[in-house]
């Protein structure tokens, strides 16, 4: 077999990395007893560290979901790597060279790999173009904000020069096919061709937070370039801007030593933050601040809940004093649960940027203006305020519901008094009302300390309670009944065995009217996202606009939720569950002629993070009751009559999406590979499920020993699913 690295090779390169810090790159972790480090685990949603490294046996367990492994399967699960790339990713970083059994090197195999190295050329390019004559107007720009060569450098500041295929041949001399530099978003494809999709710009290299460039920003300089002014790399397979924060890399480390993170706007305004010193400065890239982002940020900086010591860690956000910024911090105070750090706003003043107050007040002032943070709270309560005519009797008693809700969702109880003072002091009203205000919008809240940003979800599932019918769409899609299953005689296969049975019949749940999902109990809760974005069929519920405890009421920035005809993968979120679920579904109705029943099966009842997804799936397992597909067409005709009306575009959607591969054997692979993931997932939730009741169930000796069992069967399902 060629291109195989020696064995010998592999447990050296094993052995001179430290896993600490490979992981350590990208979850912060700390000290946990004698050779042990603990952080909070990158492959399931907590909020205390179960995330296990020890440096000593060079691996890792998780002990709340059960994944383990060597610094190969680190970046193999992490970074979607082959075992080989993942070999070759830490020879490099140690600068070890690597002998193959053939004597020459493999070729790149991923798609992904080849992608980040296109990536990593273009930046490159970009950077050497910066010094040439053309790039006068960029190096003017730069010199006109401040920045010298040195900042630019530092950075990796580029020019994108003026013609259409400047990059791409320069890019096609260097080996790259023109169908990977066109996955990459390097280039778009028009009638005459390939041309570059940035042109005559200063550029950006947005780098994940190991530092590979993945994307870029670019910001137009020439009057005639009638683009916008900021342009972004698109969605890629390794470009995902709701999962990526511009400068984490730079400040990282910082980050993780000062438990502080300063989220700014612009790629400008990280480089004046960093160069004013305050080194912990990131921002999004061209989308607004969301809940990946804020995953992100909370492994980074190792943002744990600890008992009693709230505080520890700081989250500041800067925003404009204009509409846009309003709306941003909105966005933020919607999320703020999320965060087990103190939240604050830090307002630059005169209405300038942190670039500009850097360019025209100097360095300190932009560490001023963060030593003037206000708790996010209380920049909200102002704001809210704000809104409301205090002169009237109407008007306090409206800004007082408004509020009070504000103040109750504040997690450290210790702060609801002082804030009741506070707000009673600016509404001018009596202490006790506020207080009682306060507290009856307190009793309406759930408890959310184990639970992050679960306020709303709570709300809006429990008035949702009952599965909503389609109108005139009868039970049509609701069971599967008499039809008789396809290869009923076939055997199963061992890891279907233990799979849960408590899904008797197939049926297509679908977000309600007012884009409330019911999810069966297998499924997360919608997002909020999903929510403000599931198709709308009438008009919006009036009793949306009373001022509720629901905390997706209170914040403004659903209040233009857009009504929509029909389900598009274009409100699908980019993070990283839906995407397994979307591309699994892709892949099945594109190519069911790749699965064996079984494996369909489990994948059309596994859980899923996505509701618009999960109709999709209950359509799956609905039309999979009604036999083999007889051609591909007529498959995904089945499976858009099985779904409401209004979702049938998404099947569509699905089922035209083109595959992340180059050729038809990657295809199989990739497809087998979703899939199989997808259904792992499922197992691996189950597995934690199983976890929590084997922790419950002490003392209760046989049932403690009837989970076990389950586990057991469980692990060997998985094994067997892997192929292992
Ligand atoms: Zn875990």
């Amino acid at each position: 077999m060629p291109g195989l690295i020696r064995r010998s090779d592999i447990d050296e390169v094993r052995s001179r990395t430290e896993i600490v810090d490979v992981i350590g790159e990208q979850v912060a972790l700390k000290r946990a007893g004698v050779g042990s480090m603990k952080g909070l685990c990158p492959f399931h949603d907590e909020r205390t560290p179960s995330f296990t490294v020890r440096s000593g046996v060079g691996r890792y367990h998780c002990f709340g979901c059960g994944e383990d492994g060597d610094v190969f399967t680190f970046l193999q699960r992490t970074e979607h790597l082959s075992f080989s790339e993942s070999v070759e990713r830490l020879a490099g970083r140690i600068g070890y060279q690597l002998t193959y059994e053939d004597g020459e090197r493999a070729a790149d195999t991923s798609n992904r790999a080849r992608l980040l190295k296109a990536n990593a050329a273009a930046a490159e390019y970009f950077q050497d173009q910066l010094g040439r004559d053309e790039a006068q107007p960029a190096r003017d720009f730069l010199v006109d904000r401040g920045f010298d060569q040195q900042a630019a450098l530092d950075f990796g500041v580029g020019y994108a020069p003026r013609g259409y295929e400047s990059l791409s041949r320069h890019l096609l001399a260097n080996g790259f096919g023109k169908d990977e530099i066109l996955a990459a978003g390097l280039v778009g494809s028009g009638e005459r061709g390939l041309y570059d999709r940035f042109r005559g710009r200063l550029v950006w290299p947005i780098r994940d937070v190991t530092g590979q460039p993945v994307g870029f920003g670019a910001r137009k300089l020439y009057d005639d370039d009638n683009g916008p002014k900021y342009l972004n790399t698109p969605e890629t397979p390794v470009f995902h801007k709701s999962q990526v924060l511009y400068g984490l890399d730079k400040a990282r480390r910082e980050v993780n030593k000062q438990r502080r993170v300063v989220v700014v706007e612009g790629y400008t305004d990280v480089m004046a933050c960093h160069l004013a010193g305050i080194t912990t400065a990131v921002a999004t890239c061209g989308t607004s601040f969301g809940v990946d982002h804020i995953k992100l940020m909370r492994r980074v900086m190792g943002d744990f809940e600890v008992a009693d010591q709230r505080g520890a860690g700081q989250v500041i956000f800067t925003f404009d004093p204009d509409e846009a910024g309003q709306k941003a911090a909105s966005r933020a105070f919607a999320e703020e649960q999320r965060f087990a750090s103190q939240t604050f706003v830090a307002v630059p003043p005169e209405g300038l940027d942190p670039a500009d107050l850097w360019l025209h007040k100097g360095a300190g002032a932009v560490q001023e203006m963060i030593e003037g943070r206000k708790p996010l709270f209380e920049f909200m309560l102002r704001r809210v305020l704000a809104g409301h005519d205090l002169d009237t009797v109407e008007g306090r008693v409206q800004a007082l519901r408004a509020t009070a809700p504000i103040v109750a969702n504040i997690r450290d109880r210790a702060l609801h008094d002082g804030y009741a003072r506070e707000l009673a002091g600016w509404l001018g009203e009596d202490l006790e009302a506020v207080r009682q205000a306060v507290a009856g919008a307190r009793g309406r809240v759930i408890a959310t300390s184990d639970s992050p940003g679960r306020i709303a979800i709570e709300a809006v599932t429990a008035a949702a309670a009952m599965p909503p019918e389609e109108e005139g769409q009868g039970d049509r899609w609701k069971q599967g009944g008499d039809r008789k299953p396809w290869q009923q005689d076939g055997e199963r296969k061992p890891w279907q065995d233990g799979e849960r049975r408590r899904q008797d019949r197939p049926r297509v749940v679908v977000p309600d009217e007012q884009g409330r999902y019911a999810p069966d109990d297998r499924d997360a809760p919608p997002t909020e996202e999903e929510l403000a974005r599931a198709p709308q069929q009438s008009a919006p519920d009036p009793r949306a606009s009373d001022p509720g405890p629901a905390r997706h009421r209170a914040t403004p920035s659903d209040e233009h939720a857009p009504e929509r005809v029909g389900a598009s993968i274009a409100e699908l979120p980019s993070d990283v569950n839906t995407r397994v679920e979307r591309d699994a579904l892709q892949a099945i109705l594109q190519h069911p002629e790749f699965f064996g029943e079984d494996l369909l099966r489990a994948a059309s009842r596994a859980a899923f993070a996505s509701g618009l997804l999960a109709v999709v799936r209950d359509g799956l397992a609905v039309a999979i009751e009604a036999g083999p597909p007889v051609n591909g067409a007529e498959w995904l005709d089945r499976i858009a009559r099985e779904v409401p009306p209004h979702y049938a575009g998404l099947v569509r959607e699905l089922g035209v999406l083109t595959a992340p591969v180059r050729d038809e054997e990657n295809l199989e692979r990739w497809a087998t590979d979703i899939v199989v993931s997808l259904v792992d997932r499922d197992l691996l939730r189950q597995k934690v499920e199983l976890l929590g009741r084997l922790r419950r169930s002490e003392g209760d000796a046989e049932g403690h020993r009837a989970i076990q069992h389950e586990l057991v069967a469980l692990e060997e399902q998985r094994r067997t699913l892997r192929g292992e």
